[in-house]
């Protein structure tokens, strides 16, 4: 098997420049299926010439590694792809211990085939994880601005490492991923325009109905905040508070007030061992909802396990989640309450 190490041996025409002052590349100009990896270094301030030199390495332009090779980043090493170059890896990635990769803003990689992700993987610009691309390894994914950056139609089974959250108008995001819970609410009138649920969660219910044969019917979507408080004080009446706070959320802090939640089936843990609810536990991540609140998690998320609460994030998003199994909390990295 071919290699490509980014060490600094020589691929078809990998250019590699390892003098003190920055270089322009001589690239071709013929052979577009040529490979060109443009080093610069960093050591603009020149000292000792024999001083170690930390050779980064550019993708300037559309670069593929094909099936036979790997590409390797070695600890030390940066790969940068560059605003307006495509990196598609139909072979395999080793990003070493290390190691970053840092995938610019207008720069993409497209992940047909295997990343072993043991350094960092840095994306400001866009990554593709296809089919049968797969992410694995002790290293960390970390998405600077949103997940939206990001098309799973594959596995990541590394580490994500999420935006921090940014509020606007009275509303939580994290990597352009509402979050509501407890901690963090959404504004009174917010969701007043919604209808039952946004569009794509609904169209995609109804997909999802007709792709498993099941009923599933939709027993709650969208709840205003009214309705939620007219709830959530009846509960109380009937059943002690800490109780009710471990099902029921505080008006403004109900997913269900943000159309991107849905009740579904029963709603009773028996759900789950229903072939139903059984099969809307296993599946539905691949339609782009989650299980917003696991057997297991309450400590987590702050509420009992709720197998009918399906929670729309897209499918890549879900895909993530899934193969992250963490909470959504603990995948966007907040707090809970
Ligand atoms: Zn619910």
């Amino acid at each position: 098997m071919k290699k490509y190490m980014i060490a600094g041996v020589l691929l078809l025409s990998l250019t590699v420049t390892g003098c003190s002052t920055q270089q322009t590349s001589s690239r071709p100009t013929s052979n577009t299926s040529s490979i060109v990896i443009n080093a610069i270094n960093d050591n603009a301030s020149g000292v000792q010439a024999n001083a170690p030199v930390r050779s980064d390495r550019i993708v300037s332009e559309n670069l593929t590694v094909s099936a036979a090779e790997t590409l390797t980043v070695k600890n030390g090493e940066t790969l940068y792809i560059q605003n307006g170059a495509e990196l598609t890896v139909d072979g395999a990635v080793s990003c070493e211990n290390g190691g970053a990769i840092k995938i610019q803003s207008g720069g993409s990689l497209l992940l047909n085939g295997k990343m072993t992700l043991n350094g960092s993987l840095e994306l400001g610009g866009f990554l593709g994880i296809r089919e049968k691309g797969e992410i694995n390894g002790a290293g960390v994914l970390t998405v600077l601005n949103s997940f939206d950056d990001v098309n799973c139609e594959g596995t990541c089974l590394a580490k994500i490492k999420a935006p921090a959250p940014v509020e606007k108008d009275g509303v939580t995001y994290v990597g352009g991923v509402l979050i509501v819970n407890k901690k963090y609410p959404v504004p009174k009138d917010y969701g007043a325009e919604l209808g039952l649920v946004i569009d794509d969660a609904y169209d995609t219910l109804l997909k999802m109905r007709e792709d498993s044969g099941y009923a599933m019917p939709l027993v709650s979507g969208y709840r205003s905040y009214e309705l939620q408080t007219e709830l959530f004080e009846y509960y109380c009446e009937i059943d002690d508070i800490a109780r009710v706070e471990m099902y029921s959320a505080r008006p403004g802090h109900s997913e269900h007030q943000t159309g991107l939640a849905m009740d579904i089936g029963e709603l009773s843990e028996d759900y789950v061992n229903t072939e139903e609810g059984a099969w809307l536990t296993d599946n539905c991540y691949k339609y782009g909802f989650i299980i917003r609140f696991p057997k297991g998690s309450e400590h987590k998320t702050g509420y009992d396990y709720e197998p009918w609460h399906i929670r729309w994030l897209g499918k890549s998003t879900a895909k993530l989640v899934y193969d992250s199994g963490l909470t959504l909390e603990e995948f966007l990295g907040v707090d809970p309450t």
